[in-house]
């Protein structure tokens, strides 16, 4: 974790927040690389469940959230995790972290009984602060899904099964913010709501699992690093039925990557009211201020039913983490250095192609680089980036810290003989010289 840390900071991959005015804790800031990373991650996840299916919907909700929707979500009674106080040292420790009943910090044995404390952030509203006009910072994506489900059924006119996919920050007063990235206050998620009928959600269930072991493999993370577990009953959230965890064993340990849960009715039977006009089942209290309908109607039959729910809920920050760390490698070479590489599944790496001038300041071998990048970025294939240090050895190295795939090196030859370039891969370190013409098909058939 020591060595993912510092390269992260060393290469502009993440930084402490506020770092010069001591941090922040638990909150942490992506640098030129890390935004490109998380970004490419994030766009895997929203291919994979909106665009390669045809049956989700995507969204952007705001943060800011009603109150309401958090009391009547069960957020505001029950989301909470168990605290103790250190009465020496006045520490805090969340109980279910501690291994035994003694301070972390100063080793008294003198700590409270734990008492919940509820993980969600509350900001003022409006001019007057008088405490009444107050929202929250959103604790999880999910329930804008929810008071949203009737304007996207409405907007979109679905049949079941359908999902609706949204990425975006969530916020948790975590009690004690740890392991880098790992557990922070503020967050990203990348989350699907999957509605079914109800009867047909535990094989729902099932399938979203096997989906998501998948896609996590084609981030590029190994199988023998992941791990189900199967929640027990007396860990599960107020909402769920049956979760299933995906494990990644991170530097610190096998901990929760994404979680899988069976969320049933649960969260859409709470925001539904005047449930009399409906034939539905729910578990709610109809005198909700919510006036939303949030069932389906079956055609045939015509009755109301409230869909079951598959909630895939994956952390983008631990899945940086966990892709950092599946790609960090030190390799010792043939002559016996060593070189650092972060070896990236393509798709996912911040820069796809670094160009370099051999010489930096000569004017033909700059514009032609400048002009391949240029040529390069068309593509979209994300970050081309043109480099003038003119040291090719170090801008090798360099890239292969960061995890570019391929290095293109503009030189005499090029400008002054045949027009090809030297195209140098990151993995087998082998280089090739390719035409200039030929360079974008080459380029987009290793970055996919
Ligand atoms: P944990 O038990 O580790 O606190 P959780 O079970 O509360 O996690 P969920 O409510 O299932 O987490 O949230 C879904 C996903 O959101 C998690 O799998 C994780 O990837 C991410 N996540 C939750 N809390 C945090 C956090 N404090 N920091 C970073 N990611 C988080």
């Amino acid at each position: 974790m020591d060595e993912l840390v510092a390269l992260a900071k060393r290469r502009g991959f993440i930084f402490q927040s506020s770092d010069i005015y001591g941090g922040l804790q638990g909150i942490y800031d992506y640098g030129p690389l890390g935004v490109e990373l998380k970004n490419n991650l994030k766009a895997a996840w929203w291919r994979a469940m909106v665009y390669e299916r045809d049956d989700v919907e995507g969204l952007d909700a705001a943060i800011l959230t009603n109150p309401l929707v958090l009391k009547y979500s069960g957020h505001e009674a029950t989301f909470t995790d168990p605290m103790v106080d250190c009465r020496s040292c006045k520490s805090r420790w969340r109980a279910d972290h501690l291994d035994k009943p003694v301070c972390p910090n100063c080793g008294s044995d003198d700590l409270t009984e734990p008492r919940p404390f509820n993980l969600m952030f509350k900001t003022q509203v409006g001019p007057v602060d008088d405490g009444s006009s107050f929202a929250y910072l959103r604790p999880e994506t999910a329930q804008a899904i929810f008071t949203n489900f009737k304007n996207v059924v409405d907007s979109t006119s679905p049949k079941l099964p359908f999902g609706i996919a949204q990425i975006g920050k969530a916020f948790r007063n975590e009690i004690t913010p740890r392991n880098f990235i790992f557990r922070v206050r503020e967050f990203e998620q990348m989350e699907l709501e999957f509605f079914v009928k109800p009867g047909e959600d535990e094989h729902w269930h099932d399938t979203w699992v096997a989906e998501r072991l998948k896609w996590w493999g084609e981030q590029g993370v190994n199988e023998n690093n992941l791990e189900l577990y199967n929640v027990p009953a007396d860990e599960l959230a107020h909402y769920s039925k049956a979760t299933v965890d995906v494990m990644y064993r991170f530097p610190h340990g096998l901990e929760e990557l994404e979680g899988i849960a069976n969320r049933t009715d649960f969260d859409l039977g709470s925001h539904t009211k005047n449930q009399g006009d409906y034939n539905i089942q729910s578990k709610v209290d109809p005198n909700t201020d919510s006036n939303a309908k949030l069932a389906l109607q079956d055609l045939q039959d015509k009755t109301w039913q409230v869909p079951y729910v598959i909630e895939p809920s994956a952390g983008v920050d631990r899945g940086v983490l966990a892709i950092m760390n599946e790609a960090y490698q030190v390799q010792t070479l043939e002559n016996g250095s060593e070189r650092t590489v972060m070896s990236f599944k393509p798709h996912l790496a911040p820069i796809k192609v670094a160009v370099l001038p051999l010489k930096r300041n000569h004017e033909g071998i700059v514009d032609k680089a400048r002009s391949i990048k240029r040529e390069l970025q068309k593509l979209g294939l994300g970050r081309i980036l043109f480099e003038d240090t003119g040291n090719i050895g170090k801008g090798y190295r360099r890239h292969d810290e960061v995890g570019t795939p391929l290095c293109v090196t503009v030189d005499f030859q090029t400008i002054e003989e045949d027009d090809t370039v030297t195209v140098r891969d990151r993995d087998t370190m082998e280089q090739q010289r390719v035409h200039a013409n030929e360079l974008a098909d080459f380029v987009k058939a290793q970055i996919t």
